[in-house]
């Protein structure tokens, strides 16, 4: 087992909340393996509200994240499966830093769109070590998570297209928040048809508080 000191360096050197670093392993000359525990030792019931539960069962599994200076660093987690004292459900707890069934972490994929964003696909997966299909993988699931997490509001609307991707499914534009700088929508077309649809998908109450749109569609890079 590695010294206190060194697992403590590490917890900060990872700067995940609530998270502490308990082992960590070198897979191989480039890639690091660090065991996380939640600090939390209790969860809060989402079916009654209440926060005595037992631990019911442990789910190790491994999730990719942002490299540590040459290393490429996969994480070690567990989601505890939780047992409510009170109403007796089965829940699994929800960590801050991961979106439920998805094998990187959260900072990881904003950090890949926003690449891909700025160069191309095959950059990016050079750059991460992953493959060309694992940051397709990546983008789709993104895609799928802004459409469920709809803008309640946008001010300044940006539209700017994306490099096409190799093989796989196409992104061609992407629809940016220009206030907070991220992404609020991927789309498979840069066509008016297309983005139209989107907006209009969005309603009026939120069409109607953007004050400003930048279209910086099909510009030579
Ligand atoms: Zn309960």
């Amino acid at each position: 087992m590695p010294s206190n000191p060194l697992l403590h360096f590490i917890t900060k050197a990872i700067n995940l909340q609530d998270i502490k670093v308990i082992n960590y392993d070198f897979i191989t000359d480039s890639e690091i393996l660090i065991e996380l525990e939640n600090k939390h030792k209790e969860g809060e019931c989402p079916h009654c509200r209440n926060t005595k539960v037992t631990v019911h069962q442990n789910h190790w599994h491994i999730v990719r994240d942002i490299p540590l200076s040459y290393y490429q660093v996969f994480l070690k987690v567990n989601r505890r499966q939780f047992k409510c004292k009170k109403c007796k459900k089965v829940f699994s707890e929800k960590l801050s830093f991961i979106k439920t069934r998805r094998s990187y972490t959260k900072r990881l994929a904003s950090k890949v769109v926003g690449e891909v964003l700025e160069t191309n696909v095959e950059n990016v997966a050079r750059k991460n070590r992953m493959t060309v299909s694992e940051i397709e993988t990546l983008l789709k699931e993104y895609e799928a998570d802004l459409l469920s997490e709809r803008p309640r509001k946008i001010k300044k609307l940006g539209i700017d297209e994306i490099t096409q991707l190799k093989g796989g499914k196409n992104y061609a534009a992407v629809l940016v928040d220009l206030d907070t700088r991220k992404p609020i929508a991927l789309l498979e077309k840069r066509n008016k048809a297309v983005i139209a649809e989107y907006l209009f998908s969005l309603g009026s109450e939120i069409l109607e508080q953007i004050e400003e749109v930048s279209i910086d569609l099909w510009k030579q890079r």
